[in-house]
């Protein structure tokens, strides 16, 4: 099925303290990693690029480039206005998870294949969680049942353009086509798959890359 992929790296990095897709990782940029991902996978890709940066001279080869939007969601959305309309799978992801490799593309894009209308890299929660007001714990959250979901993310093209057609904003595409009343798929992720949030995730990344794990 013809599939394209959305690479998304048009945040401003604020937790991060600079634009973290650009910074060296074991000799290629964070973006790099993912691009290369998305491409070993076979598809199509687009990237999004804050505005500023779509006149660099050292954007990795892609098909096509687009400036992002103010939030993650109308990023998307600039990457899926580029993707082509014969696009029947669109896969999503975050340049700041530059360790999902090629299985995790395919997995998700597999499934969909498959006849899911969408589907989601995650992992089991393993940790405990406590709803905390102020500096209160106020609830424990039974972890059964919960699971931490990553990209990539993999959709229907159709369903995914539907989802974003009202320009909602949230914090992953699944859950924009989960409320359009689609059952999303979990497909095993990996625990390596870090989101590169703050200079530490970096740190953690360097050492999954370099100790061969
Ligand atoms: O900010 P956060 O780490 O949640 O962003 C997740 C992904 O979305 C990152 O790869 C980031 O570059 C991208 N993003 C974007 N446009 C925005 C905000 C985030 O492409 N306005």
């Amino acid at each position: 099925m013809v599939t394209w992929a959305v690479v998304v790296a048009a945040g401003s990095g604020d937790r991060f303290g600079g634009p973290k897709q650009w910074m060296p990782l074991r000799g290629r940029r964070v973006l790099e990693w993912s691009v290369d991902a998305a491409r070993t996978a076979g598809v199509g890709v687009v990237l999004v690029v804050p505005l500023g940066d779509l006149d660099r001279n050292d954007l990795p080869l892609v098909d096509s480039v687009v400036a992002g939007g103010s939030t993650r969601s109308a990023s998307v959305r600039a990457g899926l206005s580029a993707v082509p309309s014969d696009a029947e799978i669109v896969v999503v992801h975050d340049a700041a998870r530059p360790l999902a490799g090629p299985a995790l593309f395919a997995a998700t894009i597999a499934a969909v294949a498959g006849g899911a209308a969408g589907a989601v890299c995650a992992v089991p929660v393993t940790d405990t969680l406590k709803r905390v007001v102020g500096s209160d714990v106020v609830a424990t959250v039974p972890r059964d049942g919960l699971w931490a979901v990553q990209t990539p993310q993999a959709f229907r093209a159709g369903l995914l353009r539907e989802a974003h057609s009202t320009e909602p904003d949230a914090t992953d595409d699944a859950g924009l086509v989960e409320a359009l009343g689609h059952v999303v798929r979990v497909v095993p992720g990996d625990r390596r798959n870090v989101k590169i949030t703050d200079p530490v995730d970096l740190a953690v990344a360097e050492a999954l890359l370099g100790g061969g794990g």
